[in-house]
C-alpha cells in the first residue's frame, strides 16, 4: 500500500533523485525549492557550484541511469562527452606524465547545468510530483506527543505568511547550507554531531569556447587535462593543480585550485599569469587559442563535512540525504555520485520497510552511513595527504597514504591490475577496504614493493608535454 505524502526540501541533484524514488512509494511527493527553476541550462542562486566542473563518476553515471533511464543518451545527444580518464586525460602526476591506457570506466563530461536540467525535466513529467518553486522551508513541526515529524513550515521567497505542509515523510536535501540541524535543536533534540575535515581547498574557474575539433593543433589529442601539484615543489605555482574538463558546445572549464588556503586568482590577469607558470605549457597553449566566455568564478568553503545522523536519536518521519548529510571536498568528484547512491539506498530501504515504521529513519541513516564511509575515507585521506605535502604529517591508516600507498599511487598505476583496482575504488565501485583481501591486487603490490623505489624525478627532468601513444 502506498503512503500518502512525502515532502522533499531542496531541488538539487539529491532532492531530484530522492523525489524520483519516493514517487514509487507515496501517492504524492512535494518538492520545495527556494529558487525559481529555469527552463534552460543556466545558473541559479541556490546552486553556485554549477559554475565549477562537475564530473560524474562511472558509478554515478550508472546509478543516475538506473533512476532515470535514457539519461546518458539524452546528455550525449545534447553534447556530453564520454570520457575514459586513462585515455582522454593528459594527466601530469606529481612525478611525471601518466601513460595512456584505457581504464574501462566511462565518465560523462557535461556541465552541471545540463545534468540538472535533464533530470529536472524528467521529474516535472512525473504526475505524482509537485514542485513548489520560490518557496523556502523554514522549520519543522512535531506531533503533540513528539514521536513523529508531521510538517514542514514554509514561506514564499517573495514574502507572506508562513504556511505548513503536512507530510508522512520529510526528506531534507537542502545541501551543504542545510539548516535542518538547527531546526531539530530548536525542537529540543540533541545536536547532530558534525565531523569536519578542512583542507582549505579553493577553486578559480573560467569557461572557454574551444576552437572546433577540426581547427585544433595536432597535439590537442586530449579531451581533458589534469596537472597535479609537483612532488618536489620549488616555486609557489608548483602547489597548484589545473583541471580542464570539456563540456557540451565545444566548451571547456579550466579550474586552478590548491589546498591549504593558498591565494587564488580572482581576475583574468592573475588567472592568465598563474596559467603561464603551471608545470606544463599545455594549459596556457590551449587557453591562448580559446576564448574566455565567463568571469573568473571563485569558490572556497569546500570542506569535508559529515553530519552523523546514524548516531543520532530522532523522531519518526524525518530523514536527510546527499550534501545535507555529507559533503566532500569536490576535487574528487564524488558528490553527485554519492547523492545518487544514497537515493538508491532509500529506494531499497523503502522496498523493505514501511516509512510509517518508527524505526525507519534510524535504519536508513545506518545504511546510508555504511556507504558514506567509502567516499568519506577517500576524500579525507587524500586531503590529509595533500596538506601533508605542504605542512603537517600524512595519515598512514588509509590505502593511499603511508609509504606503501604512496608507492602504489606513484608507481603502481603502470601495472594494469593495480590500476584497475584503484580506478574501481576511485569510481566508488568498490570500497577501499576490499583491496586488503584482493589477492591479485596484493600480489601486484607485493611485486612492486620488491623492486627498488623509483626516485622522484626533479621537476626539470619531466617532459613538458604528455605522451600521445596509447599503451595496451
Ligand atoms: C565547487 C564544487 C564543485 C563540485 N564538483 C563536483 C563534481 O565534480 N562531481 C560531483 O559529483 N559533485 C561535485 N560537487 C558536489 C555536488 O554539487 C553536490 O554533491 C550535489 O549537487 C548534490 O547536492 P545536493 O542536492 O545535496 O545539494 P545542492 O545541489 O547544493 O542543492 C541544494 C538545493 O536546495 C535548495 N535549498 C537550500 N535551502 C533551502 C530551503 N531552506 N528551502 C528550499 N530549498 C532550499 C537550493 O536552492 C538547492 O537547489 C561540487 C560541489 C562544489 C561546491
Amino acid at each position: 500500500m502506498k503512503e500518502k505524502h512525502a515532502v522533499v526540501i531542496g531541488g538539487g541533484i539529491g532532492g531530484l533523485c530522492a523525489s524520483r524514488v519516493l514517487a514509487d512509494h507515496f501517492e504524492r511527493v512535494t518538492l520545495i525549492e527556494r529558487d525559481e527553476l529555469p527552463k534552460d541550462a543556466v545558473h541559479r542562486k541556490g546552486v553556485p557550484q554549477s559554475r565549477h566542473p562537475h564530473v560524474i563518476l562511472d558509478r554515478g553515471r550508472r546509478e543516475l541511469n538506473s533512476l532515470f533511464p535514457g539519461l546518458d543518451d539524452a546528455l550525449r545527444h545534447n553534447g556530453a562527452l564520454d570520457f575514459d580518464a586513462g585515455v582522454d586525460m593528459a594527466a601530469l602526476q606529481p612525478d611525471g606524465w601518466s601513460r595512456r591506457r584505457p581504464t574501462g570506466h566511462l565518465m560523462l563530461c557535461v556541465s552541471r547545468l545540463l545534468i540538472e536540467k535533464q533530470i529536472r525535466e524528467r521529474i516535472k513529467q512525473m504526475p505524482r510530483v509537485t514542485i513548489l518553486e520560490q518557496t523556502e522551508a523554514a522549520g519543522l513541526l512535531l506531533t503533540s506527543d513528539r514521536s513523529r515529524m508531521r510538517a514542514v513550515q514554509m514561506r514564499k521567497v517573495a514574502g507572506g505568511q508562513t504556511e505548513t505542509i503536512d507530510a508522512d515523510l520529510i526528506v531534507d536535501c537542502s545541501g551543504r547550507s542545510s539548516r535542518a540541524s538547527q531546526w531539530l535543536e530548536q525542537l529540543g533534540f540533541p545536536a547532530v554531531e558534525c565531523e569536519v575535515v578542512d583542507a582549505d581547498a579553493g577553486y578559480s574557474t573560467c569557461w572557454y569556447q574551444a576552437p572546433p575539433p577540426g581547427e585544433r593543433p595536432s597535439n590537442w589529442w586530449w579531451k581533458g587535462i589534469f596537472l597535479n601539484p609537483s612532488a618536489k615543489p620549488k616555486r609557489p605555482e608548483d602547489y597548484y593543480f589545473a583541471l580542464i574538463l570539456p563540456i557540451e558546445g565545444d566548451r571547456f572549464l579550466l579550474t586552478l585550485a590548491s589546498w591549504g588556503g593558498r591565494p587564488l586568482p580572482a581576475d583574468h590577469e592573475s588567472f592568465a599569469a598563474l596559467c603561464a607558470k603551471l608545470r606544463s605549457p599545455i594549459v596556457a597553449e590551449a587557453v591562448a587559442i580559446s576564448k574566455p566566455v565567463s568571469a573568473i568564478f571563485h569558490r572556497r568553503g569546500m570542506q569535508n563535512m559529515w553530519h552523523h545522523y546514524e548516531n543520532w536519536n530522532g523522531p519518526a518521519g524525518y530523514i536527510s540525504l546527499a550534501d545535507a548529510v555529507c559533503g566532500f571536498n569536490p576535487v574528487y568528484g564524488q558528490g553527485m555520485t554519492s547523492a545518487s547512491v544514497c537515493a538508491q539506498i532509500l529506494r531499497q530501504h523503502l522496498s523493505e520497510m514501511s516509512p510509517a515504521d518508527p524505526a525507519f529513519p534510524a535504519a536508513f541513516f545506518k545504511r546510508q552511513a555504511e556507504f558514506l564511509k567509502q567516499p568519506w575515507s577517500l576524500s579525507v585521506a587524500r586531503d590529509r595527504q595533500a596538506l601533508a605535502q605542504g605542512s603537517g604529517t600524512a595519515d598512514s591508516q588509509d590505502p593511499f597514504n603511508g609509504p606503501v600507498g604512496e608507492r602504489i599511487m606513484r608507481e603502481g598505476m603502470d601495472d594494469p591490475v593495480i590500476a584497475e583496482a584503484i580506478f574501481n575504488v576511485l569510481n566508488l565501485n568498490r570500497p577501499p577496504e576490499s583491496l586488503a583481501t584482493d589477492e591479485a591486487f596484493l600480489a601486484a603490490v607485493n611485486a612492486l614493493m620488491q623492486r627498488p623505489p623509483r626516485p622522484a624525478p626533479d621537476s626539470d627532468d619531466i617532459p613538458p608535454y604528455p605522451p600521445a601513444a596509447i599503451a595496451r
